[in-house]
């Protein structure tokens, strides 16, 4: 990763708002120094080694199904569920969802808002929704908030071609009014088949709303938030953890101290799978 003198001062100005007070090592950690470059399929050195299962706790969604979200299935939902299964990489998913026409939602917005980052980086972040600068570039997390995303990803060596990023709809709502279950639903398998191409090692949900509709999780984020949770891949389970939203970090800046704590319990998870 190479950091323009601008990018290091915000992310050091970045740092020392959420109180870090004390430099730990002399010498900046490459986590990423053998990645490969941005691919859609990731190379077998990144893919999730399958771990031991969980007898209890939180609990990813079972396996959706139109009759299992009954109140919220539609023509739309089952259609997002077949159309979702039959993509084979991420640029089918991305084709399909762009060509999707169950969606008022896809009708109404500039763009469809699919990913932005390094999907063979194994670290996938999973925001909420795109406001109106996302959807008038089609990229995810291109405004304020992700202003402040890109200096939280500095602050453990990351950068966006270190981390994949996506939301958990890829449209945005008219005015940023609160989407309703019904879309929200038709979102969910291609979410889930989102997660499952981009086979990322671990998983960060960055507010409320991704935590809900990746883990199922209905608890405030506060109750939840830094907690390491898992959700399935296939056979195998990951690592996910549910932090604050960057939105959020804007309006309640004191609390940037947690999501720094979350952040530094990331930079050790990246560490330890580096090292498995
Ligand atoms: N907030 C989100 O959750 N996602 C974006 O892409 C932008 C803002």
């Amino acid at each position: 990763m190479s950091a323009s003198g601008e990018e290091t001062l915000s992310a050091l100005a970045w740092l020392v708002e959420a109180g870090a007070d004390e430099a730990i090592g002399e010498t900046p950690v490459d986590r990423f120094v053998a990645r490969p470059a941005a691919q859609a399929t990731p190379p077998k050195a990144v893919a999730p080694k399958p771990a031991p299962m969980r007898p209890e706790g939180p609990r990813p969604l079972a396996n959706i199904t139109p009759a299992n979200v009954a109140p919220l299935a539609t023509d739309g939902f089952g259609s997002a569920l077949e159309i979702s299964a039959r993509c084979n990489s991420l640029a089918e998913l991305k084709a399909a969802l762009v060509a999707f026409d169950g969606s008022q939602l896809r009708k109404l917005a500039k763009n469809t808002v699919f990913a932005d980052g390094n999907p063979a980086s194994g670290v996938m972040f999973i925001g909420e929704a795109p406001g109106k600068d996302e959807d008038a570039a089609g990229l995810p997390f291109v405004g304020r908030a992700g202003k402040l995303l890109d200096r939280m990803l500095a602050a453990i060596d990351l950068d966006r071609t270190g981390a994949y990023i996506a939301n958990v709809m890829p449209w945005r709502p008219p005015d940023n009014r609160n989407p309703d279950p019904g879309e929200v639903a038709m979102c969910i398998p291609f979410l889930r088949r989102h997660i499952e191409l981009a086979q990322p090692r671990i998983l960060i949900l960055l507010g409320a709303v991704a935590a809900r509709h990746v883990l199922g999780l209905n608890d405030g984020i506060m109750k939840i938030r830094g907690r390491w949770l898992e959700y399935r891949i296939g056979t195998a389970m990951i690592p996910v953890m549910p932090t604050l939203h960057p939105a959020y970090l804007l309006r309640q800046p004191a609390h940037k101290k947690l999501a720094w704590r979350d952040l530094q319990a990331i930079a050790d998870k990246l560490d330890s799978l580096g090292a498995a």
